[in-house]
């Protein structure tokens, strides 16, 4: 496809120089820690937002922090840009490298370090898969809260890096609310531990700061999460409803009555069709929007919420109220969401956006969505975190096409640029990448990128960590 969003130049003194840094970079790591030939490269020229890719120079797969640190005060000698690496399932571009960048990969660091159940914490390595650490304490009792979809991939050290939610982040929060400390490894080399296993660390929230900045502040080699009890049951409850708007409004009124479920997801009509087809949840096909909506607690506390939360679903016209019915039921609901962008996959290509909207708003702008999307001659698909008002307009498009392709981007910028004109935001919770890099000025003024880029350039003031990401490239300091 056409590219329309450009890196930056790769230096040629680094090009240059490929035997070597590869033979300076085999010397700091173990035996098949280092991946240089093309086909090795290879899977690591792309993430999930698959429309772009660059081969990278070099790949490095340490096994230590300290080996990470070595790498890294090598490359910052040289001036050598570096792309921490999770398991590349990033839909905006964070993990694409660019031709003159190390990729740093952090999939050999895969080990539960210590689970505390006194303090209620994981210290994980940053290549802990998310789901891992669920299934490290299921058996106990506790989970870890936060899910994105892709959870059976992706690692710790990537949702960090892009501050991570899902579906039922509505009542735990998102990564930065599960987060207690990281062990990160500076553009030098330089190892430091920040926050712990309490609940507050001294000083500045450089947590706050490191999670979601996309690994332009460090390389985070170990992670102590919050663990959660599980709740005594959990249930979730299919409402259908014969528009989007009434569904939007029906979520706003819920949240807004002040009850919190842990979940409450929305798919229309294309979305539902696909996960129907997918995964026989047994969503149902006569409707044009349907909530997901999850209780949890005593059977006496869910029966209550379920009251209030039907009471509200039939003020907004609510027509069909299916509730699981088995463990098994529950488990199908939440398999076909969960497949949602995998399911879409099999019928088409698609780019996923992931704005946020004020819930007020929710109505107006899946509206809108639907008529921008149409005016471009392109089909929509909504599946997104409605409590959240974290929305995902999966567009579908023809990537072979190069027209269509740029229509795509075309549409999902306008949609973009409508939730924040709706007083949301340019990401809920995929990261600014570089997909939406160059929006950052319609949600920004350059005097707010300026604080921003001054605060990243106090952690690497070579501005080699993923150097093309999140910025605009004009309007950046000089190097
Ligand atoms: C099918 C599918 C469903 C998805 N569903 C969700 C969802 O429900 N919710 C959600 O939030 N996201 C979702 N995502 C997006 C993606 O899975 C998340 O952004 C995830 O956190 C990325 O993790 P990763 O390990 O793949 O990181 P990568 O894609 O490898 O990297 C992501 C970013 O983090 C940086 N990074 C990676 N590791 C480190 C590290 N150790 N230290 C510092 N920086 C690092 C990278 O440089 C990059 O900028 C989905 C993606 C797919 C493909």
């Amino acid at each position: 496809m056409a590219e329309t969003i450009g890196f930056l130049q790769p230096r040629p003194a680094v090009i240059a120089r490929r035997r070597e840094i590869a033979a300076d970079l085999a010397d700091l790591l173990p035996a098949g820690c280092l991946i240089s030939d093309e086909r090795g490269l290879k899977p690591f020229e792309t993430d999930a937002f698959i429309a772009y890719r660059r081969m990278p120079l070099l790949v490095a797969l340490p096994e230590t922090t300290e080996q990470v640190a070595a790498v890294l005060k090598y490359c910052s000698r040289y001036n050598i840009p570096v792309v921490p690496r999770g398991a590349g399932t990033s839909l905006s571009g964070g993990a694409i490298p660019q031709e003159d960048a190390v990729v740093i990969g952090l999939s050999k660091m895969s080990r539960i370090l210590d689970v505390d159940f006194f303090n209620r914490t994981a210290t994980v390595q940053a290549g802990v898969t998310n789901l891992n650490i669920s299934e490290a304490v299921s058996a106990d009792g506790f989970f870890y809260a936060p899910d994105p979809s892709s959870q059976l991939a992706c690692t710790i050290g990537g949702n960090i890096g892009m501050n991570s939610g899902g579906a039922h982040c509505l009542k735990y929060g998102v990564t930065t609310n599960n987060l207690l400390g990281v062990k990160m490894v500076l553009f030098d080399g330089t190892i430091v531990d920040i926050g712990g296993k309490a609940l507050d660390a001294a000083g500045y929230d450089l947590l706050g700061l490191i999670c979601g900045s996309e690994g332009q502040l460090g390389i985070v080699t170990e992670a102590t999460v919050r663990l959660i009890a599980k709740p005594e049951g959990a249930r979730p409850v299919l409402f259908g409803f014969a528009s989007s708007e009434a569904a939007g409004a029906c979520v706003a009124d819920v949240i807004g009555s002040g009850i919190v479920p842990v979940a409450i997801e929305f798919m229309d009509k294309p979305a539902i069709e696909i996960c129907e087809a997918f995964a026989h949840a047994g969503y149902p096909l006569d409707v044009e929007a349907l909530l997901i909506v999850e209780v949890e607690g005593s059977e006496a506390e869910m029966d209550a919420m379920l009251v209030s939360i039907i009471e509200v679903a039939r003020r907004h016209g609510v027509t069909t109220i299916k509730e699981s019915q088995s463990a098994l039921e529950a488990a199908l609901i939440w398999k076909g969401r969960k497949s949602a962008f995998g399911a879409t996959g099999r019928i088409a290509d698609y780019i996923c956006m992931d704005g946020t909207v004020p819930l007020s708003q929710l109505s107006h702008v899946l509206r809108r969505t639907g008529e921008i999307v149409a005016s471009y001659g392109l089909r929509v698909a909504n599946v997104f975190h409605a409590g959240d008002g974290n929305m995902h307009p999966l567009i579908l498009y023809n990537i072979n096409d190069p027209e269509d392709a740029a229509r795509a981007e075309s549409a999902g910028n306008d949609i973009l640029k409508l939730c924040v004109d709706a007083g949301g935001c340019l990401t809920g919770e995929h990261g600014v990448g570089i997909e939406k890099r160059d929006l950052m000025l319609h949600q920004f003024t350059q005097t707010d990128l300026d604080q921003q880029m001054a605060a990243r350039a106090a952690f690497d003031p070579q501005w080699i960590l993923n150097p093309s990401k999140v910025f605009p490239l004009e309007g950046r300091p000089a190097a």
